[in-house]
């Protein structure tokens, strides 16, 4: 027998993650009674790791048009909501729930506290503040549709039904936060049009083995370049962050999409330069008077002058097979000097894959923005759903715009479902 659940409400938004809470208060501010369903044991769980746990909570980039720009094709789609609900109106909310915020480096925005968790709370309470009903640990399994209305939602025997209907439950990166993409499928259910996500923000795998002897090294200000079958096909500049897997850093992160197309035409090389402002000639010059000045020491103690920080077990372990790194560096010949340049200067990888929704930041894909109206977020093929979040097919770079995209869509999609009421 299943159970209906007969308290009236004017509003239930089905999970609660970023998107979810900001709607899911918003709609509560402005009086609705609302439920707020989520299938975790706690609300917030990607959110709590956001930013690696410092919650980078906006892009405090203040013009409008500037901003938007970093959202693709989606510009035009968000200008109105932006225009309701845009970045000084954000840092607003937070500050008025005693989440202060500070801006640093690349406009990028933290909570003061740089905690993550402090966001969740904040949120949390502002929920009970206004009696929002909250049943956690009851994943939704079915919306029930009439004509093109829901009417009610299942929890496996519970139902819970509103007048309206807000579809929150994120994307499917990192799915032990609960990202199980549901939300896609129900979407393509009701007849919408969807795009199957694929990692796009995700680090880049690699096979070479000297990568693990370098995890959680950063190369500052270096370059790399991506080729395939020996043809330079991008080349990008800045920090690369070596991890136990591969490479990854916002550089990275936001390019991965690129190499995904790379990795479609074949075997992907990536050669990473240490020294972009110096030739080879210049860097051998250099590493000549390091030898020359240091020659009684021996070349293994000698590699932290001229290898940059953290990146020496790599070029040992490259070399290893080539270079005796235990002779007195007078002894080193100029072939054997000339292959250490060489590596600094091309330190190559082969790179394997994306590293795939478990690592990703972002999964694009979504349902298509001309289903979905502009102004409110509401689906245009049914009636009562509004669509928040990361189910929206929108694709952004990292740096605090994909939170943003979830409190604009979350607030209007809240404040429009009422209005709807
Ligand atoms: C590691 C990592 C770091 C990130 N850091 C940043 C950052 O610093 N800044 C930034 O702007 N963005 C960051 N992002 C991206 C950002 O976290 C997401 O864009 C954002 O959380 C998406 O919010 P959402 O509301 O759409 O979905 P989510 O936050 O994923 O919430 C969806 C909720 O719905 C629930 N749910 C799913 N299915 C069901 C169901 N059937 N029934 C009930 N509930 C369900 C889920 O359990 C989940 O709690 C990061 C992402 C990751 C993975």
């Amino acid at each position: 027998m299943l159970e209906k659940n007969t308290k009236p409400y004017d509003v239930i938004v089905i999970g609660g993650g970023a998107s979810g809470m900001m709607s899911a208060i918003v709609a509560s501010n402005l009086g609705a009674k609302v439920l707020l369903i989520e299938k975790n044991k706690r609300l917030g769980e990607k959110l709590r790791i956001t930013g690696g746990g410092r919650c980078n909570i906006l892009n405090a980039e203040l013009g409008l048009r500037t901003l938007l720009k970093n959202y693709g094709d989606a510009e035009q789609f968000l200008y109105s909501a932006f225009s309701k609900f845009g970045v000084s109106e954000t840092i607003d909310f937070f500050e008025e729930l005693n989440v202060p915020i500070t801006v640093q480096a690349r406009n990028r925005a933290f909570p003061l506290s740089e905690k993550a968790v402090d966001v969740v709370h904040a949120m949390i309470n502002r929920l009970d503040k206004n009696n929002v009903d909250i049943v956690k640990h009851s994943p939704v399994t079915k919306i029930n549709l009439t004509g093109n209305k829901v009417v009610s939602i299942s929890c496996g025997f519970d139902i819970y039904s509103a007048s309206q209907y807000i579809l929150a439950t994120g994307g499917t990166s990192r799915p032990e936060t609960g990202a199980s993409g549901d939300g896609f499928d129900w979407l393509r259910d009701l007849g919408h049009t969807v795009k199957t996500p694929s990692p796009n923000i995700t680090p880049l795998g690699a096979s070479d083995k000297w990568i693990k002897t370098v995890s959680g090294v950063v190369l500052k200000s270096a370059s790399i370049s991506f080729f395939v079958e020996s043809k330079r096909q991008m080349q990008l500049k800045g920090d690369i962050l070596f991890t136990h897997f591969g490479i990854s850093g916002p550089l990275i992160l936001n390019n991965a999409h690129k190499v995904s197309d790379l990795l479609q035409l074949g075997v992907v090389v990536a050669q990473i330069d240490c020294y972009p402002n110096l030739s080879e000639k210049e860097l051998d010059i250099k590493i000549a008077e390091i030898f020359n000045q240091n020659g009684s020491k021996q070349l293994k103690n000698n590699l932290g002058l001229f290898v940059p920080a953290g990146l020496s077990p790599a070029i040992k372990q490259i070399l290893n097979s080539q270079v005796d790194f235990d002779m007195k560096t007078s002894e080193v010949s100029k072939y054997t000097r000339g292959l250490i340049v060489s590596n600094l200067k091309h330190l190559s990888l082969t790179i394997e894959k994306l590293m795939g929704f478990e690592r990703a930041v972002v999964a694009d894909g979504g349902v298509d923005l001309k289903e979905i109206d502009t102004r409110t977020m509401r689906s245009l093929i049914v009636d009562n759903l509004f669509v928040t979040g990361d189910l929206l097919d929108i694709n952004r770079p990292s740096g605090g715009y994909s939170l943003q995209l979830c409190w604009t869509s979350g607030y209007v999609a809240g404040a429009c479902a009422v209005d709807k009421k």
